[in-house]
Formats: structure tokens, C-alpha cells, sequence
């Protein structure tokens, strides 16, 4: 299995790529070439968020972990009941990383790349493409350049 370093230096090949294709196109903007190198790094790095040991997944947990706790806190005392959606949200992502996603599983795919990628579409559309050119690199590396499955997601499960 590839190690974050291998997929940084994917990302930076993919962003390399994907810049020699856009300029074909367009002349991008240098704000949006750097930005564009930076996005493809996360992106690179973003499938391993459902790995127990990464470094993405860890801080993102502790992360929920401590706006639940504090939602909660303002909820008791506030009884505001956006606080108390927030916690049920929490719960639920939580409860989905933990025991529905398995690593490679859902999020080792095109179709979650493309999603992923799409939350940038409002900022640039193309910062999306520098997005999915550094998540697509994460799949080859990992050897799973593939194609959501309910077949595949339920063996894993
Ligand atoms: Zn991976």
C-alpha cells in the first residue's frame, strides 16, 4: 500500500497533468495555478480519510468529537435546536466512518472523487478538475482505479 508520501508526489504529477492539459484551453490565473497545486495535494491524500490510521481521519475525529461534545453543552443550556441537529449529525458521520466504511470501500471510488471534487465547482471549476486529477491519482497508485459497486460495497461491509 502507498504511503502519504508516494500519493503527494501522485498529486503533484496529477496537478503537472492536469495543468498541461487546462493551459490547452484556458490561461489560468496564478492565484489559481497555486491554489490548484494545493488542492491536488489534499485530494491525493483525501481517499485514506476512512483509514483507522490516518492522519486526516484521526484529526477529523477528534475534531467532531470536540464540536458534539460542545453542541451538547450549548444544547442543555440554550436548548437552541440547531446545536442538537449538529450532534445528531455528528453521530451519524461518526457512525458512518466507524462502522459502515471499511478502507478502500465507498470512498475509494470514481464517484466519490467526483462528489468530493464537486464541493469546489462553486469557487472555480477549474479548481474541480485539479481535485479529481489528485484523487484519481491516489486510486491508480492504491491499484483501485475503479467504478462504485453495490456488489463490492456489501463484501466489504
Ligand atoms: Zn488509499
Amino acid at each position: 500500500m502507498p504511503n502519504n508520501k508516494t500519493h503527494v508526489v501522485g498529486g503533484i504529477v496529477s496537478f503537472v497533468v492536469m495543468f498541461l492539459i487546462l493551459s490547452q484551453i484556458t490561461s489560468l490565473a496564478f492565484p489559481i495555478i497555486f491554489i490548484g497545486l494545493i488542492v491536488a495535494i489534499i485530494y491525493s491524500l483525501l481517499p485514506d480519510i476512512d483509514t483507522d490510521v490516518s492522519t486526516a481521519n484521526n484529526v477529523m475525529e477528534k475534531l467532531l468529537v470536540a464540536i458534539g461534545l460542545i453542541s451538547s453543552i450549548y444544547y442543555y443550556f440554550f436548548s437552541d435546536p440547531i446545536a442538537l441537529l449538529v450532534v445528531i449529525f455528528i453521530f451519524i458521520w461518526l457512525f458512518f466512518l466507524k462502522v459502515l466504511v471499511k478502507h478502500r470501500g465507498i470512498i475509494h471510488t470514481i464517484e466519490a472523487g467526483a462528489v468530493f471534487s464537486l464541493l469546489l465547482l462553486y469557487y472555480s471549476p477549474w479548481l474541480f478538475w485539479f481535485a479529481f486529477a489528485g484523487f484519481l491519482s491516489h486510486l491508480l497508485l492504491d491499484g483501485e482505479l475503479k467504478s462504485f459497486s453495490w456488489k463490492e460495497i456489501k463484501k466489504r461491509l
